[in-house]
């Protein structure tokens, strides 16, 4: 016998009903984003490896060691042969786009939103996926778009917070932080530097090297011996420059007087040099090691670094995967029921016609409708419109079509009404 062929390790199947957690999610999300004016954006599943190196960056880990690249032949004379990698994440490829369609040109803030796939060479986990879903926005333009006001980063996180409430999600915490700009990062690299040099020997392995490399990364480590090490290390607070500490201070102004509850935490930095000022990430109690619903920041100077204009901007993505793993974690929001509401079952051979005819109508009436077979007997009838979970059959004899009365049963009462044609789907609704 053949061997099974089985899903690829960390990718996996989402069967219903539990994809229709998924869309209630995605339909909520999307709700939101027309209310705050995002827009949605699609860009390809594969890019050019180039963007990924220059648009997270080389040394981190998603870049050096978890992307799924392959060298591409060239097919034709008109081609090139080219390194291409399935996206490990979405914003270099809107900022990409952002920049290739000249969309700085209009002058006008971009607000834009994605709901996809991405693609990361993790070790699997229950969270931790290496084919998982992000929906994330990118707010961006050029400065006089007003995209560097910290109105726009606290815009963004109320956003979040209220797609939290909207899609049912209660127990998460809200992390915030500033990284400073470009300067005052390089001191406090500095800074870091010189504390490691004197402490690093006691450290785990991963952060003996980041000491050296990118100290910034130290912050990120979880090893249990290692934090009170990293507690007594500098703290960002201390570098931010005069503009960076007044741009944080009116984010947190805006989010304290419309009400929103957040932790400052220090610790919570993103190493690389285009990542600006506010960083921010939500967490959920109940998801265990993997406790990220979502991460963001500012990226004033990503645009340039991938060869655009001046687009300063702020962003997030968040894990549908974990968003669902949260909702059930909670228990606290059902399982969309999508299942029929009524199956009509044709009664006796020949009349899968007329039952077409009748399930035709109902649907376009709006009704969710499963439809029989007339091999089945009544009692094959009831068993299947059972496991459909259908609400109520209706029965499609040869009487019943020249009456033009037909019987329908509430499934789970067991009442029956005799309907006319015409008035079967008003009933149902
Ligand atoms: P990041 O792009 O690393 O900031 O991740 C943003 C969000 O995507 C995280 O907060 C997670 O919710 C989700 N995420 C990242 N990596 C994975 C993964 N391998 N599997 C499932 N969700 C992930």
């Amino acid at each position: 016998m053949a061997g099974l062929i089985k899903a690829v390790r960390g990718t996996r199947d989402i069967l219903p009903p539990d994809t229709a957690l998924w869309q209630h999610v995605e339909q909520a999300c999307r709700h939101i984003f027309h209310l705050y004016n995002f827009h949605e954006i699609r860009t390809p599943i594969f890019e050019d490896t180039q963007l990924f190196a220059r648009g997270v960056g080389e040394d981190k880990d998603i870049v050096s060691k978890e992307m799924f690249t392959w060298e591409d032949k060239a097919r034709a004379q008109s081609e090139k042969a080219q390194s291409l990698t399935l996206r490990p994440e979405n914003t270099a490829g809107v900022v990409r786009a952002y920049i290739e369609h000249k969309m700085g040109d209009t002058g006008k803030l971009q607000k834009l939103y994605y709901i996809g796939p991405q693609f990361r060479r993790e070790r699997p986990q229950k969270g931790r996926y290496r084919q998982f879903y992000q929906i994330g926005a990118e707010l961006l333009g050029p400065p006089a778009s007003g995209s560097e006001s910290p109105a726009r980063d606290a815009e963004i996180i109320a956003m979040l917070a209220h797609l939290l409430r909207e899609v049912g999600i209660k127990e998460w915490t809200l992390l915030l932080n500033s990284v400073g700009n470009s300067d005052d990062r390089a001191r406090y690299n500095q800074a870091l530097r010189e504390a490691l040099a004197a402490v690093k020997d006691k450290m785990c392995v991963d952060c003996q090297r980041r000491a050296e490399t990118n100290p910034l990364r130290v912050l990120d480590c979880k090893v249990p011996e290692d934090q009170p090490i990293i507690d007594a290390l500098p703290k960002i607070s201390a570098f931010l420059g005069e503009g960076s500490r007044e741009h944080f201070n009116e984010v947190k102004k805006i989010l304290n007087h419309v009400g929103i509850r957040y932790e400052v935490n220090e610790r919570m930095v993103r190493g690389l040099d285009y990542y600006t000022r506010t960083t921010f990430e939500f967490t959920h109690g109940k998801l265990g090691s993997q406790s990220a619903l979502l991460g963001g920041g500012r990226y004033d100077g990503l645009s340039e670094a991938l060869g655009g204009p001046k687009a300063p901007g702020i962003g997030f993505a968040l894990g549908l995967d974990r968003f669902v793993l949260a909702l059930q974690a909670e228990e606290t929001v059902a399982v969309p029921d999508l299942s029929p509401i009524v199956f009509v079952a044709p009664l006796g051979q020949g009349m899968n016609a007329e039952a077409a005819v009748i399930a035709r109508e109902l649907r376009k009436q709006a009704i969710a409708t499963e439809l029989g077979d007339d091999s089945f007997r009544v009692k094959k009838s009831f068993e299947a419109a059972e496991r459909a979970g259908a609400k109520y059959i209706l029965f499609v004899g040869e009487n019943e079509v020249a009456s033009g009365q037909f019987a329908l049963k509430n499934l789970s009462t067991g009442d029956q009404v005799s309907v006319a044609r015409e008035d079967i789907a008003t009933k149902l609704k």
